[in-house]
């Protein structure tokens, strides 16, 4: 069985996990901070929070900007139900910004067109979330410019996109975003089993997540509206929720970072060899900036003459787990009955019917490559 993406554990992340649990903390403890440093480090943010998964991460996004009843938030159709979640939590409209064909990214083309009707209609949205499919990084200038001039926020999902760059800067350095989000299930591209984070140069939103984080409450003294001198006194002050993630997360988290730019390397040398094979075929990849480095989460192949189904069934009759990501987020039964329908994002929707998610992850051997190489070529000869 080949599936389309595993974690890799090795001996020391479980030596880690396994020191962990013999220290005094297993959760609230300095693992989650060295981790936070960590991650803000390697992505040149200043802060970084670490939470229970990358919903939380998004949706901690969201209540941080003041999002809530009222508010509107963009996203993309072309992403996991998550990027458009975390909006409705808060009870804010989502609506979406269609896709660019050829890098699967929301079209900033649709955004400009978009934002211009919104003007005029004046409901223009207070956040925008651009998700950087597979990895490859949207075009963040071009969106911080139309957030400059239209006023709305920016929330990077970059879920997909941990270990690649836009232009001269790592994704993640919010240069051009108020907040980027993170995941770290075991399918993307570095795991703490289930988590998440939000990166921010904003020391003010830092501090606040990190109380919405653990159910709005302050322990520091300056925030406090009744101290008493206890050493047990501490205050909610707002509505927070318990969206912590354990010390025993972070250490593998650790762990795994050390070997994020290894994979990353190995991700972009097996999608090249992708590329290579397929680039004479009938079968489509994803057309990047070539001053952005992927990620590379997924490899997506885009397959023509609606032949998607019967070929994604012959492989799984295979035993290589091909899939999708995503059919389009305005389709699901949730969505539609707020109002969505076919037809609205043509272009996700073209997408969704003729996108397959191929193998890679760094532990795919060149002879499990080339049996998916040679199971896809035989269609098309
Ligand atoms: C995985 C993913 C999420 C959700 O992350 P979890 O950690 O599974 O909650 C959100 N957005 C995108 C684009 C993802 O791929």
């Amino acid at each position: 069985m080949i599936p389309y993406s595993t974690q890799s554990i090795s001996e020391e992340d479980i030596q880690a996990v396994v020191q962990q649990l013999r220290s005094a903390w297993l959760t609230q403890g300095p693992t989650v901070d060295l981790f936070e440093e960590a991650l803000a480090s390697y992505c040149g943010s200043r802060f970084a929070v670490a939470v229970s998964s990358g919903t939380a991460a998004l949706h901690l996004s969201m209540v941080a900007l003041g999002v809530g009843h009222n508010s509107l938030v963009w996203t993309t159709p072309n992403s996991f139900v998550a990027s458009a979640n975390c909006a409705r939590y808060t009870g804010a409209d989502v609506d979406f910004v269609d896709i660019d064909p050829a890098t699967y990214n929301l079209s900033v083309a649709q955004l400009k067109q978009k934002l211009e009707a919104a003007e005029r209609a004046r409901r223009l949205p207070d956040v925008v979330i651009p998700v950087h499919h597979s990895g490859l990084s949207c075009d963040m200038a071009a969106i911080a410019q139309l957030a400059q001039k239209y006023g709305f926020k920016v929330v990077e999902d970059a879920s997909h996109a941990l270990g690649g760059s836009y232009h001269d800067v790592k994704v993640g350095s919010c240069a051009y975003s108020d907040l980027t989000v993170l995941s770290f299930h075991p399918v993307k591209n570095i795991t703490t089993g289930e988590g998440g984070a939000v990166l921010t140069n904003d020391e003010k939103l830092a501090e606040h997540l990190r109380r919405l984080r653990s159910h709005g409450v302050t322990r520091d003294l300056n925030s406090m509206k009744y101290p008493d001198g206890t050493p047990w006194h501490y205050e909610q002050t707002e509505l927070g929720f318990n969206y912590r993630i354990t010390d025993i997360q972070c250490a593998l988290g650790l762990s795994q970072l050390t070997r994020l730019d290894a994979w990353v390397a190995q991700r972009n040398e097996l999608a090249k060899r992708y590329d290579g094979c397929f680039i004479d075929t009938p079968y489509q990849f994803q057309q990047g900036d070539p001053q952005c480095l992927s990620a590379r989460h997924l490899y997506v192949l885009r397959v023509p003459e609606g032949r998607r189904d019967e070929i994604g069934k012959a492989l799984r009759a295979e035993d290589i787990l091909v899939n999708l990501h995503y059919e389009p987020i305005h389709l699901q039964p949730y969505y539609r009955r707020l109002g969505f329908k076919p037809g609205d994002f043509p272009e996700a929707e073209a997408y969704g019917n003729d996108a397959l998610s191929i193998p890679l992850f760094p532990a795919l051997s060149s002879e499990q490559q080339n049996l998916v190489i040679s199971r896809l070529t035989r269609f098309f000869v």
